[in-house]
């Protein structure tokens, strides 16, 4: 296998990269691993996916790859079935987004998917862009009255709030990405930017060999952790940034991962635990800062 000669994001040598594993979900000729930089402690895949494998995964089979990893329930095969999944991560998000969206303005969504954060905003008067490759939700989205694109270049207006959920990992230059995001914003915009937190504690404190196997996927470039979202967002001039910790899955969640090796459980125990223990863990979780999501807030100085 192939061995990384320098890191890609801090350019420090091979003999501060070390591999993380060498199972990659979705890499059916095993062709790739997940390595580690000692230096900034981003976590990156190697060697990287072609822009021509790429291309081809997101049109034919990112859908389908999404449905197969989140379990039943996930409301990959319909908008409506999505939003209604999604209700939940609406309402965690809206418990930090809230405070950024006191008065009605301009938003946009990079990668809105089903427009399950969208569409609350529309209705509460926000004037609602949303860039979305992929495809398949954009009819229902745009028939709903948010503005559709399919890529950000095609967008020539500023706005108050650019939020992207789980996107950053899967472009390849994170940095340009950031960039682009932040030429679009108004003077006192935020930039907000949510991602996995490669310390996740199914990986880390309970290290789940199953869970293992299914986290580091094909379709990621990067897998950050605070360390080394501090070093990226450091490298980028005129911004200053502030990093929080966030955990979407709950103990539910954790304990079928353990008994069943599969991803799916969440809420299945919550009726037994209740909202406090089931908010405690999560709190204790993110204190200790194994917990499972990143939250980047970002702006431009002036
Ligand atoms: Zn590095």
């Amino acid at each position: 296998m192939a061995i990384p000669s320098t890191c890609p994001l801090c350019s420090s040598e091979a003999q501060h990269q070390n591999v993380v594993t060498k199972h990659v979900y979705g890499d059916e000729e095993n062709k790739h691993a997940f390595y580690q930089c000692e230096t900034c402690d981003v976590i990156y895949l190697y060697p990287q996916l072609s822009i021509e494998k790429e291309q081809q995964f997101y049109a034919k089979e990112f859908e389908g790859f999404m449905s197969s990893r989140s379990g039943f329930n996930a409301g990959w095969h319909g908008p409506e079935e999505h939003i209604k999944a999604n209700t939940k991560q609406y309402e965690r998000r809206w418990a930090y987004l809230k405070n950024h969206l006191s008065k009605p303005g301009q938003v946009l969504e990079l990668g809105c998917s089903s427009g399950f954060m969208l569409l609350p905003l529309l209705e509460m008067g926000f004037d609602c862009y949303g860039v979305e490759p992929s495809g398949v939700f954009s009819d229902f989205v745009r028939n709903k009255g948010v503005h559709i694109y399919e890529n950000i270049t095609e967008i020539d207006i500023q706005f108050d709030i650019i939020m992207n959920f789980f996107v950053m990992e899967h472009i390849r230059q994170p940095i340009k990405f950031i960039q682009d995001s932040i030429k679009l914003l108004k003077d006192d915009g935020l930039l907000i930017i949510e991602i996995p937190n490669a310390n996740d504690p199914l990986a880390t404190i309970y290290d789940i060999n199953s869970f293992e196997r299914f986290y580091w996927s094909i379709a990621h470039h990067w897998y950050f952790t605070e360390k080394s979202v501090q070093y990226l967002l450091g490298r980028i001039p005129g911004i200053e940034f502030n990093i929080f910790r966030d955990q979407r899955y709950d103990l539910s969640n954790h304990l079928v991962w353990a008994r069943d090796n599969k991803p799916g459980g969440m809420n299945q125990f919550s009726h037994i635990f209740g909202d406090k223990l089931d908010s405690l863990y999560k709190e204790t979780l993110i204190k200790s800062g194994f917990c499972d999501t990143l939250i980047l807030k970002i702006k431009r100085i002036h």
